[in-house]
């Protein structure tokens, strides 16, 4: 018998930052689901056909809608407010992780990403 796959949405505009995650979460064993835009996102967190992700990972620089706007809402939604989101973001400095804090993230992740420790921040917050 196999368990299920840990299950990662990864909401991401940048091509090569989308790459390198995937390609490291697939190391990891993970399933993962992807949005370029954080519109998407919320098509697929609002999709109550489609079992909620175990955890998701969000860019804050998004075009159209920001990626703390975007936490905002699947914070707001019942059945996704358990789920832990990460932001990745490039400017992690001490302001910046009030604000993604007070928006609902749950903590976050630098970018560039570390390949070394990407994962186990991971495992970190879905053990949580
Ligand atoms: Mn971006």
């Amino acid at each position: 018998m196999t368990i299920a796959a840990p299950k990662v949405l990864v909401v991401e505009d940048n091509d090569m930052n989308m790459q390198l995650v995937e390609y490291l979460l697939e190391e990891g064993g993970y399933e993962i689901v992807k949005a370029s835009s954080g519109e998407e996102a919320l098509s697929i967190t609002r999709d109550s056909e489609s079992p909620a992700p175990d955890i998701i990972l969000m860019d804050i620089h998004l075009p159209g809608m920001d990626g703390l706007s975007v936490v905002r809402e699947i914070k707001s939604d019942e059945r996704m407010r358990g789920v832990p989101i990460l932001a990745l973001t490039a400017h992690a400095m001490r302001g910046d992780k009030d604000r993604f804090l007070e928006a609902g993230c749950d903590g976050y992740i630098s970018k560039p990403i570390d390949v070394k420790t990407f994962l186990s921040s991971i495992e970190q917050y879905l053990r949580k």
